[in-house]
């Protein structure tokens, strides 16, 4: 069997005719597709304003800021997920708190929260990891209590609820990104959605240096001068980036019963097979499916993690926990030891092929050349 590759995309022949009329047309930067992309978006996660960004990490950082967190403050955020959560947090200057994770889930651990909040601590900035979302409502309980901002990482997540509650339902701001590997991708991209129309109009303009009229204004309307009231960074959407997102938006629950097919499968497989064990997905969640793992035999990870290379099929690790990745050691004097559970997941966890075009037969061979390698 040739290679099976870890992740394709799922953009096809209309999506790139899309994307050929905005290069065909005048204007490429953020105007009409934007819109269109963020109107529908909005849609489709039901919240009322959606911001379309460069990336995820982007919305991340601007929700700090227009939130007003910074310099002197903390936010508890995972171990578990990619290093671009807790950067965004040291980005708008303020300190990542890490709190253990649940065993079941890989997911923050709500009952762990509250003993991590100082006079510091500003918000609170969970990660639905691998698409399945965290306890939100004790999440929101705990918020209330303290009076904290919520910011999701939804980067897993678009297509997710838990106990018919959806991402960004029970926050402040929930970020997505439009990433390659993820769900639906601009090859870069993200998004911020809100309900406060004066924070999507803060946002808009943090987006774009801070200045008060974006560039389809001065295109489309009469020259006015602008001005430049706050200061903000240069993260905006582009015509091109949503054009490629608007089709694949379209389908997104189609592409998501593909996986959840596939999910099904390597499920099935793989929940009794000896040395290996699965996070679980609990009742009345609608999982993502964003990214399969299991969890290998303690010590054995990285040995089957290249065996199974060899063999051709592209894997993965998501992730090696933040806190101990170099820089968080230095910098903040994180140490093995100090989030066991995260570290035990980070040492086990390998993902394996999991897209709307990976055929069935290959999702089995996938299991069969894992039980070999085992
Ligand atoms: C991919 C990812 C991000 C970063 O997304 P970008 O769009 O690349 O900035 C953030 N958080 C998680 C959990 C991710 O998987």
């Amino acid at each position: 069997m040739k290679k099976i590759e870890f992740f394709k995309h799922s953009i096809d022949d209309k999506d790139i005719e899309r994307v050929n009329t905005v290069l065909r047309s005048i204007f490429l930067t953020t105007g009409k597709e934007v819109e269109e992309f963020e109107q529908k978006f909005s849609n489709y996660v039901g919240i009322e304003y959606t911001v379309g960004l460069t990336s995820c990490t982007a919305a991340l950082h601007l929700s700090l800021i227009a939130l007003g967190i910074g310099q002197g403050d903390e936010v508890i955020t995972t171990p578990m997920s990619f290093c671009a959560t807790a950067n965004a947090i040291i980005q708008a200057g303020a300190k990542p708190v890490f709190v253990d994770v649940e065993e079941e889930t890989g997911n923050l651990n709500g009952e762990l929260i509250e003993s991590s909040i100082t006079n510091k601590t500003k918000a609170i900035m969970p990660v639905h990891l691998y698409g399945q979302m965290c306890d939100m409502a004790l999440i929101a309980r705990i918020a209330k209590k303290y009076n904290l901002k919520i910011i999701e990482d939804a980067a897993h997540a678009i297509e997710a609820s838990r106990d018919s509650i959806k991402v960004g339902h029970l926050s402040d701001t929930v970020c997505f990104s439009f990433y390659p590997t993820k769900n639906i991708t601009s090859g870069e991209g993200g998004a911020v959605c809100i309900d406060k129309e004066k924070l999507a109009k803060h946002l808009k303009m943090l987006r774009v240096h801070g200045i008060d009229s974006e560039a389809s204004d001065r295109y489309t309307k009469r020259y006015r001068h602008w001005d430049m009231p706050i200061f903000g960074w240069k993260y905006n959407m582009d015509n091109i980036q949503a054009a490629l997102l608007i089709g694949q938006l379209g389908r997104i629950e189609e592409l998501w019963q593909n996986r959840d097919t596939l999910w099904k499968i390597y499920e099935e497989a793989l929940s009794h097979l000896k040395g290996i064990s699965l996070l679980k997905t609990l009742p009345n969640v609608k999982h993502a499916r964003h990214l399969f793992t299991v969890l290998t035999p303690a010590g054995k990870r990285d040995s089957l993690l290249f065996t199974i290379q060899d063999r051709h099929v592209g894997v993965a690790v998501n992730y090696r926990p933040i806190h101990l990745l170099k820089y968080y050691r230095k910098t903040f004097g994180y140490k093995k030891g100090d989030f066991p559970v995260a570290e035990e997941i980070g040492k086990r966890t390998l993902s394996l092929p999991l897209y709307p075009s990976l055929k069935e037969k290959e999702a089995r061979y996938v299991v069969q050349i894992l039980k070999e390698v085992l």
